[in-house]
Protein backbone atom coordinates (compact mmCIF):
# COMPACT_ATOMS: atom_id res chain seq x y z
CA UNK A 1 0.00 0.00 0.00
CA UNK A 2 2.17 3.71 -0.92
CA UNK A 3 1.43 6.41 1.20
CA UNK A 4 -0.37 8.54 -0.99
CA UNK A 5 -3.03 5.84 -0.79
CA UNK A 6 -3.33 5.68 2.90
CA UNK A 7 -3.95 9.01 3.27
CA UNK A 8 -6.70 8.70 0.87
CA UNK A 9 -8.30 5.93 2.97
CA UNK A 10 -11.80 6.39 4.06
CA UNK A 11 -12.08 4.86 7.31
CA UNK A 12 -15.14 2.60 8.52
CA UNK A 13 -15.49 4.59 11.28
CA UNK A 14 -14.02 7.55 13.30
CA UNK A 15 -15.88 8.70 16.57
CA UNK A 16 -16.50 12.67 16.75
CA UNK A 17 -14.46 14.23 19.82
CA UNK A 18 -14.59 18.20 19.48
CA UNK A 19 -13.15 20.58 21.80
CA UNK A 20 -15.91 20.42 24.55
CA UNK A 21 -15.38 16.85 25.11
CA UNK A 22 -11.30 17.69 25.40
CA UNK A 23 -12.21 20.65 27.64
CA UNK A 24 -14.54 18.12 30.11
CA UNK A 25 -11.97 15.34 29.95
CA UNK A 26 -9.08 17.95 31.22
CA UNK A 27 -11.66 19.22 33.64
CA UNK A 28 -12.23 15.76 35.29
CA UNK A 29 -8.52 15.62 35.24
CA UNK A 30 -8.21 18.56 37.25
CA UNK A 31 -10.77 17.84 39.64
CA UNK A 32 -8.51 14.91 41.30
CA UNK A 33 -11.92 12.81 41.10
CA UNK A 34 -10.81 10.13 38.17
CA UNK A 35 -13.28 6.78 39.10
CA UNK A 36 -17.34 6.92 39.37
CA UNK A 37 -17.80 10.35 41.01
CA UNK A 38 -20.23 13.29 40.68
CA UNK A 39 -19.81 13.67 36.79
CA UNK A 40 -21.03 9.85 36.25
CA UNK A 41 -24.21 10.64 38.34
CA UNK A 42 -24.88 13.46 36.36
CA UNK A 43 -24.64 11.67 33.37
CA UNK A 44 -26.52 9.41 34.12
CA UNK A 45 -29.36 11.55 35.38
CA UNK A 46 -29.12 13.13 31.63
CA UNK A 47 -28.99 10.31 30.29
CA UNK A 48 -32.47 8.72 31.65
CA UNK A 49 -34.05 11.94 31.11
CA UNK A 50 -32.70 11.77 27.41
CA UNK A 51 -33.69 8.57 26.54
CA UNK A 52 -37.18 8.60 28.94
CA UNK A 53 -36.41 6.31 31.25
CA UNK A 54 -36.44 6.43 35.58
CA UNK A 55 -33.32 5.34 36.34
CA UNK A 56 -29.70 4.86 34.05
CA UNK A 57 -26.73 3.22 35.82
CA UNK A 58 -23.24 4.09 33.69
CA UNK A 59 -21.39 0.78 33.55
CA UNK A 60 -17.85 0.04 32.13
CA UNK A 61 -19.19 -1.67 28.73
CA UNK A 62 -22.93 -2.36 27.07
CA UNK A 63 -21.56 -6.43 27.62
CA UNK A 64 -21.31 -5.53 31.54
CA UNK A 65 -25.25 -3.99 31.07
CA UNK A 66 -26.79 -6.68 29.32
CA UNK A 67 -25.22 -9.26 31.95
CA UNK A 68 -26.14 -7.51 34.68
CA UNK A 69 -29.75 -7.22 33.50
CA UNK A 70 -29.55 -10.21 33.57
CA UNK A 71 -27.82 -11.40 36.65
CA UNK A 72 -29.56 -8.53 39.19
CA UNK A 73 -33.06 -10.84 37.59
CA UNK A 74 -31.83 -13.75 39.24
CA UNK A 75 -31.39 -15.52 35.90
CA UNK A 76 -29.35 -18.76 35.71
CA UNK A 77 -28.67 -22.34 35.23
CA UNK A 78 -31.76 -24.24 34.30
CA UNK A 79 -33.25 -21.38 32.69
CA UNK A 80 -33.30 -20.13 28.74
CA UNK A 81 -32.83 -17.23 27.44
CA UNK A 82 -33.22 -15.88 23.32
CA UNK A 83 -31.77 -14.04 21.57
CA UNK A 84 -30.62 -12.73 17.65
CA UNK A 85 -28.94 -14.89 15.50
CA UNK A 86 -27.38 -11.94 13.74
CA UNK A 87 -26.03 -10.39 16.54
CA UNK A 88 -22.52 -9.53 18.40
CA UNK A 89 -21.38 -12.45 20.59
CA UNK A 90 -21.46 -11.01 23.89
CA UNK A 91 -25.41 -11.05 23.97
CA UNK A 92 -24.86 -15.03 23.86
CA UNK A 93 -21.97 -14.36 26.18
CA UNK A 94 -23.78 -12.88 28.76
CA UNK A 95 -26.17 -15.33 28.48
CA UNK A 96 -24.18 -17.92 29.38
CA UNK A 97 -22.06 -16.28 31.94
CA UNK A 98 -25.29 -16.63 34.15
CA UNK A 99 -25.32 -20.27 33.86
CA UNK A 100 -28.47 -19.99 31.58
CA UNK A 101 -28.52 -21.42 27.83
CA UNK A 102 -28.85 -19.17 25.12
CA UNK A 103 -31.41 -19.88 22.30
CA UNK A 104 -31.29 -18.57 18.82
CA UNK A 105 -33.93 -16.86 17.05
CA UNK A 106 -34.07 -15.51 12.89
CA UNK A 107 -34.45 -12.50 12.02
CA UNK A 108 -37.30 -10.72 9.64
CA UNK A 109 -35.99 -10.02 5.96
CA UNK A 110 -36.70 -5.96 6.30
CA UNK A 111 -34.97 -5.23 9.04
CA UNK A 112 -32.54 -7.70 10.61
CA UNK A 113 -34.50 -7.76 13.56
CA UNK A 114 -35.75 -10.49 15.73
CA UNK A 115 -38.63 -12.42 14.23
CA UNK A 116 -41.37 -12.24 16.63
CA UNK A 117 -42.57 -15.32 15.20
CA UNK A 118 -39.43 -17.25 15.58
CA UNK A 119 -39.60 -16.11 19.66
CA UNK A 120 -42.76 -17.66 19.77
CA UNK A 121 -42.12 -21.31 18.42
CA UNK A 122 -38.86 -21.27 20.73
CA UNK A 123 -40.60 -20.89 24.32
CA UNK A 124 -40.39 -23.18 26.71
CA UNK A 125 -41.52 -23.34 30.23
CA UNK A 126 -37.58 -22.85 30.43
CA UNK A 127 -38.33 -19.41 28.85
CA UNK A 128 -36.89 -16.49 31.19
CA UNK A 129 -36.02 -13.63 29.00
CA UNK A 130 -35.86 -12.11 25.77
CA UNK A 131 -33.01 -10.04 24.20
CA UNK A 132 -33.98 -8.24 21.24
CA UNK A 133 -31.34 -6.67 19.36
CA UNK A 134 -31.80 -3.27 17.22
CA UNK A 135 -30.03 -3.75 14.43
CA UNK A 136 -28.00 -1.20 12.75
CA UNK A 137 -30.48 1.57 15.16
CA UNK A 138 -33.23 0.71 13.93
CA UNK A 139 -36.03 -0.42 16.92
CA UNK A 140 -36.64 -3.99 17.19
CA UNK A 141 -40.55 -4.82 16.89
CA UNK A 142 -41.53 -4.02 20.34
CA UNK A 143 -45.33 -4.29 20.60
CA UNK A 144 -44.96 -7.93 19.16
CA UNK A 145 -42.09 -8.75 21.87
CA UNK A 146 -43.45 -6.95 24.97
CA UNK A 147 -47.18 -8.60 24.30
CA UNK A 148 -45.41 -12.11 23.90
CA UNK A 149 -43.43 -11.17 27.15
CA UNK A 150 -46.55 -10.01 29.53
CA UNK A 151 -48.23 -12.76 28.64
CA UNK A 152 -45.68 -14.97 30.44
CA UNK A 153 -44.21 -12.91 32.52
CA UNK A 154 -40.83 -13.10 30.84
CA UNK A 155 -38.05 -10.13 31.46
CA UNK A 156 -37.26 -7.80 27.85
CA UNK A 157 -33.57 -6.81 27.66
CA UNK A 158 -33.37 -4.62 24.86
CA UNK A 159 -30.03 -4.68 23.73
CA UNK A 160 -29.82 -0.67 21.83
CA UNK A 161 -26.21 -0.72 21.36
CA UNK A 162 -26.85 0.52 17.95
CA UNK A 163 -29.94 2.64 18.46
CA UNK A 164 -29.30 5.55 21.34
CA UNK A 165 -31.51 8.37 19.94
CA UNK A 166 -33.93 6.14 17.76
CA UNK A 167 -37.75 6.32 18.53
CA UNK A 168 -40.35 3.84 18.26
CA UNK A 169 -43.71 4.65 17.91
CA UNK A 170 -42.40 8.35 19.26
CA UNK A 171 -41.27 7.36 22.55
CA UNK A 172 -37.08 7.40 22.91
CA UNK A 173 -35.35 4.02 23.34
CA UNK A 174 -34.45 3.69 26.95
CA UNK A 175 -37.34 3.54 29.03
CA UNK A 176 -39.90 0.65 26.85
CA UNK A 177 -38.36 -2.70 27.51
CA UNK A 178 -38.52 -4.03 31.07
CA UNK A 179 -34.06 -3.27 30.70
CA UNK A 180 -32.40 -1.42 27.99
CA UNK A 181 -28.49 -1.91 27.38
CA UNK A 182 -26.78 1.08 25.44
CA UNK A 183 -22.74 0.79 24.40
CA UNK A 184 -20.82 3.59 24.47
CA UNK A 185 -17.66 1.46 22.56
CA UNK A 186 -15.71 4.10 20.70
CA UNK A 187 -17.27 2.85 17.27
CA UNK A 188 -21.09 3.57 18.62
CA UNK A 189 -23.53 6.54 17.97
CA UNK A 190 -22.22 7.90 21.64
CA UNK A 191 -18.51 7.11 22.26
CA UNK A 192 -16.80 7.42 25.60
CA UNK A 193 -13.74 5.16 24.46
CA UNK A 194 -15.38 1.92 26.27
CA UNK A 195 -18.76 2.28 28.28
CA UNK A 196 -22.19 1.39 28.41
CA UNK A 197 -25.50 2.24 30.72
CA UNK A 198 -28.23 0.25 31.98
CA UNK A 199 -31.54 1.43 31.84
CA UNK A 200 -34.94 0.82 33.29
CA UNK A 201 -38.28 2.01 35.07
CA UNK A 202 -38.04 -0.59 37.61
CA UNK A 203 -36.46 0.65 40.90
CA UNK A 204 -35.25 -2.85 42.40
CA UNK A 205 -33.88 -3.82 39.20
CA UNK A 206 -31.75 -0.67 38.99
CA UNK A 207 -30.71 -1.23 42.89
CA UNK A 208 -30.04 -4.50 42.46
CA UNK A 209 -27.87 -4.02 39.52
CA UNK A 210 -26.12 -0.84 41.06
CA UNK A 211 -24.63 -2.82 43.82
CA UNK A 212 -23.77 -5.97 41.56
CA UNK A 213 -21.65 -3.65 39.26
CA UNK A 214 -19.65 -2.40 42.47
CA UNK A 215 -18.38 -5.56 43.87
CA UNK A 216 -21.63 -6.02 45.20
CA UNK A 217 -20.82 -3.29 48.02
CA UNK A 218 -24.16 -1.40 49.71
CA UNK A 219 -25.44 1.21 47.71
CA UNK A 220 -23.16 4.07 47.50
CA UNK A 221 -20.30 2.95 48.97
CA UNK A 222 -18.08 4.88 46.06
CA UNK A 223 -19.20 7.88 48.36
CA UNK A 224 -16.86 6.27 51.34
CA UNK A 225 -13.51 8.43 50.20
CA UNK A 226 -15.78 11.88 50.76
CA UNK A 227 -15.62 14.07 53.56
CA UNK A 228 -17.80 12.65 55.69
CA UNK A 229 -17.68 9.54 54.04
CA UNK A 230 -17.24 6.17 56.10
CA UNK A 231 -14.67 3.73 55.73
CA UNK A 232 -17.23 0.83 56.76
CA UNK A 233 -19.14 -1.11 53.68
CA UNK A 234 -20.98 -4.62 53.31
CA UNK A 235 -20.63 -7.03 50.88
CA UNK A 236 -24.12 -8.69 50.41
CA UNK A 237 -23.31 -9.97 46.74
CA UNK A 238 -20.29 -11.65 44.68
CA UNK A 239 -20.60 -8.84 42.47
CA UNK A 240 -18.57 -7.37 39.60
CA UNK A 241 -16.29 -4.53 38.79
CA UNK A 242 -18.34 -2.67 35.98
CA UNK A 243 -18.38 0.41 37.37
CA UNK A 244 -18.30 3.46 34.91
CA UNK A 245 -15.41 6.60 35.52
CA UNK A 246 -15.67 10.10 35.59
CA UNK A 247 -13.43 10.56 32.77
CA UNK A 248 -15.51 8.33 30.89
CA UNK A 249 -18.48 10.39 32.14
CA UNK A 250 -16.57 13.63 30.86
CA UNK A 251 -16.59 12.29 27.60
CA UNK A 252 -20.09 11.08 27.57
CA UNK A 253 -21.86 14.66 28.96
CA UNK A 254 -20.17 15.85 26.35
CA UNK A 255 -21.24 13.89 23.35
CA UNK A 256 -24.91 13.45 24.93
CA UNK A 257 -25.00 17.78 24.19
CA UNK A 258 -24.22 16.72 20.64
CA UNK A 259 -26.28 13.73 20.15
CA UNK A 260 -29.43 15.13 18.11
CA UNK A 261 -27.26 16.76 16.12
CA UNK A 262 -25.00 13.90 15.79
CA UNK A 263 -28.01 11.24 14.62
CA UNK A 264 -29.38 14.06 12.66
CA UNK A 265 -25.95 14.29 10.43
CA UNK A 266 -26.19 10.23 10.05
CA UNK A 267 -30.02 10.81 8.45
CA UNK A 268 -28.92 13.45 6.50
CA UNK A 269 -25.23 11.11 5.17
CA UNK A 270 -28.24 8.02 5.03
CA UNK A 271 -30.45 9.76 2.47
CA UNK A 272 -27.41 11.10 0.58
CA UNK A 273 -26.67 7.35 0.08
CA UNK A 274 -30.09 6.70 -0.55
CA UNK A 275 -30.55 8.89 -3.14
CA UNK A 276 -27.73 8.09 -4.61
CA UNK A 277 -28.10 4.40 -4.74
CA UNK A 278 -32.13 3.95 -4.99
CA UNK A 279 -31.25 2.91 -9.07
CA UNK A 280 -28.34 0.61 -8.92
CA UNK A 281 -29.22 -2.91 -10.20
CA UNK A 282 -26.37 -5.19 -8.16
CA UNK A 283 -27.30 -3.81 -4.90
CA UNK A 284 -30.69 -3.57 -2.48
CA UNK A 285 -31.40 -1.09 0.23
CA UNK A 286 -33.52 -1.21 2.90
CA UNK A 287 -36.08 1.30 4.18
CA UNK A 288 -36.50 1.94 7.74
CA UNK A 289 -40.21 0.90 9.23
CA UNK A 290 -42.87 3.48 9.44
CA UNK A 291 -43.27 3.43 13.11
CA UNK A 292 -39.62 4.44 14.22
CA UNK A 293 -36.73 6.43 13.89
CA UNK A 294 -33.87 5.08 12.42
CA UNK A 295 -30.62 6.31 14.88
CA UNK A 296 -28.57 5.12 11.50
CA UNK A 297 -25.95 3.70 13.21
CA UNK A 298 -24.83 1.38 10.34
CA UNK A 299 -25.88 2.09 6.68
CA UNK A 300 -25.86 -1.64 4.92
CA UNK A 301 -26.82 -2.52 1.46
CA UNK A 302 -27.24 -5.93 0.35
CA UNK A 303 -25.55 -7.43 -2.82
CA UNK A 304 -28.03 -8.96 -5.12
CA UNK A 305 -26.36 -12.10 -6.21
CA UNK A 306 -28.60 -12.64 -9.29
CA UNK A 307 -27.78 -9.49 -10.95
CA UNK A 308 -23.78 -9.78 -10.13
CA UNK A 309 -20.99 -11.65 -11.36
CA UNK A 310 -19.58 -11.32 -7.61
CA UNK A 311 -20.23 -11.72 -4.14
CA UNK A 312 -20.22 -10.07 -0.80
CA UNK A 313 -16.81 -10.32 -0.52
CA UNK A 314 -15.13 -9.60 -3.36
CA UNK A 315 -17.41 -5.76 -3.71
CA UNK A 316 -15.77 -5.55 -0.37
CA UNK A 317 -12.34 -6.10 -1.68
CA UNK A 318 -12.97 -3.81 -4.30
CA UNK A 319 -14.36 -0.95 -2.17
CA UNK A 320 -10.76 -1.82 -0.35
CA UNK A 321 -9.01 -1.12 -3.26
CA UNK A 322 -10.42 2.22 -3.95
CA UNK A 323 -9.50 2.83 -0.60
CA UNK A 324 -12.93 2.33 1.46
CA UNK A 325 -13.33 0.62 4.34
CA UNK A 326 -16.51 -1.20 5.27
CA UNK A 327 -17.72 -3.86 7.69
CA UNK A 328 -20.04 -6.99 7.92
CA UNK A 329 -22.86 -7.36 10.94
CA UNK A 330 -22.53 -9.27 12.11
CA UNK A 331 -20.75 -13.17 11.74
CA UNK A 332 -24.00 -15.02 12.84
CA UNK A 333 -23.71 -16.46 16.55
CA UNK A 334 -24.07 -19.87 15.49
CA UNK A 335 -20.48 -19.45 13.08
CA UNK A 336 -18.81 -19.38 15.82
CA UNK A 337 -16.98 -22.51 16.95
CA UNK A 338 -17.48 -22.19 20.65
CA UNK A 339 -21.62 -21.98 19.88
CA UNK A 340 -21.64 -24.05 16.74
CA UNK A 341 -19.93 -26.78 19.59
CA UNK A 342 -20.85 -26.82 22.44
CA UNK A 343 -24.78 -25.63 21.37
CA UNK A 344 -25.26 -27.23 17.97
CA UNK A 345 -26.38 -24.45 16.41
CA UNK A 346 -27.00 -25.35 12.54
CA UNK A 347 -27.42 -22.69 9.65
CA UNK A 348 -30.27 -24.59 8.66
CA UNK A 349 -32.58 -23.31 11.39
CA UNK A 350 -31.82 -19.66 10.53
CA UNK A 351 -32.50 -19.05 6.88
CA UNK A 352 -32.91 -15.63 7.01
CA UNK A 353 -30.08 -14.59 9.15
CA UNK A 354 -27.47 -17.09 6.80
CA UNK A 355 -28.92 -14.70 3.67
CA UNK A 356 -28.57 -11.39 5.41
CA UNK A 357 -24.81 -12.37 6.73
CA UNK A 358 -23.95 -13.68 3.10
CA UNK A 359 -24.64 -10.42 1.28
CA UNK A 360 -24.78 -7.63 3.37
CA UNK A 361 -21.88 -4.76 3.30
CA UNK A 362 -21.74 -1.82 6.07
CA UNK A 363 -20.95 1.53 4.39
CA UNK A 364 -19.08 4.32 6.13
CA UNK A 365 -21.64 6.27 8.00
CA UNK A 366 -20.70 8.99 10.80
CA UNK A 367 -21.14 11.97 11.93
CA UNK A 368 -17.77 13.93 11.22
CA UNK A 369 -18.02 12.54 7.27
CA UNK A 370 -18.43 14.86 4.82
CA UNK A 371 -21.15 14.80 1.94
CA UNK A 372 -18.57 14.54 -0.45
CA UNK A 373 -16.93 11.65 1.36
CA UNK A 374 -20.42 9.99 1.27
CA UNK A 375 -20.38 10.81 -2.09
CA UNK A 376 -16.93 8.80 -3.05
CA UNK A 377 -18.28 6.16 -1.62
CA UNK A 378 -21.96 6.46 -3.29
CA UNK A 379 -19.88 6.31 -6.95
CA UNK A 380 -17.38 3.71 -5.87
CA UNK A 381 -20.29 1.05 -4.68
CA UNK A 382 -22.36 2.04 -7.85
CA UNK A 383 -19.01 1.90 -10.59
CA UNK A 384 -18.49 -1.88 -9.05
CA UNK A 385 -21.97 -3.14 -9.11
CA UNK A 386 -21.86 -1.47 -12.91
CA UNK A 387 -18.84 -3.46 -13.72
CA UNK A 388 -19.45 -6.22 -12.28
CA UNK A 389 -23.04 -6.33 -13.85
CA UNK A 390 -24.21 -10.68 -14.45
C1 LIG B 1 -21.14 -3.08 20.56
C2 LIG B 1 -22.20 -4.08 20.81
C3 LIG B 1 -22.35 -4.73 22.04
C4 LIG B 1 -21.33 -4.66 23.13
O1 LIG B 1 -21.02 -3.41 23.57
P1 LIG B 1 -19.64 -3.16 24.34
O2 LIG B 1 -19.82 -1.79 24.91
O3 LIG B 1 -18.55 -3.25 23.33
O4 LIG B 1 -19.52 -4.20 25.40
C5 LIG B 1 -23.45 -5.54 22.22
N1 LIG B 1 -24.34 -5.75 21.25
C6 LIG B 1 -24.23 -5.17 20.05
C7 LIG B 1 -25.27 -5.40 19.02
C8 LIG B 1 -23.15 -4.34 19.78
O5 LIG B 1 -23.00 -3.79 18.57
Amino acid sequence: MSSERDSDFLPYNRPYIGEEEIAEVVDTLRSGWLTTGPKTRRFEEELARYAGARHALALSSGTAALHLALAASGIGPGDEVITSALTFASCAHVIVHTGATPVLADVTEDDANIDPAAIERLLTPRTRAIMPVDYGGQPCRLDAIMALAGARGLLVVEDAAHSIGATYRERPIGGIAHATAFSFYATKNLATGEGGALLTNDAALDERARGLALHGMNRDAWRRYEAGGSWYYEITDAGFKYNFTDIQAALGLAQLARLEWMTARREALAARYDAALASVAGIALATPRPEVRHARHLYTIRVRPEALRIGRDRFIALLGERGIGTSVHFIPVHHHPFYRERFGFRPDDFPVTERIYATTISLPLYPSMTDADADRVAEAVRDIARAERA
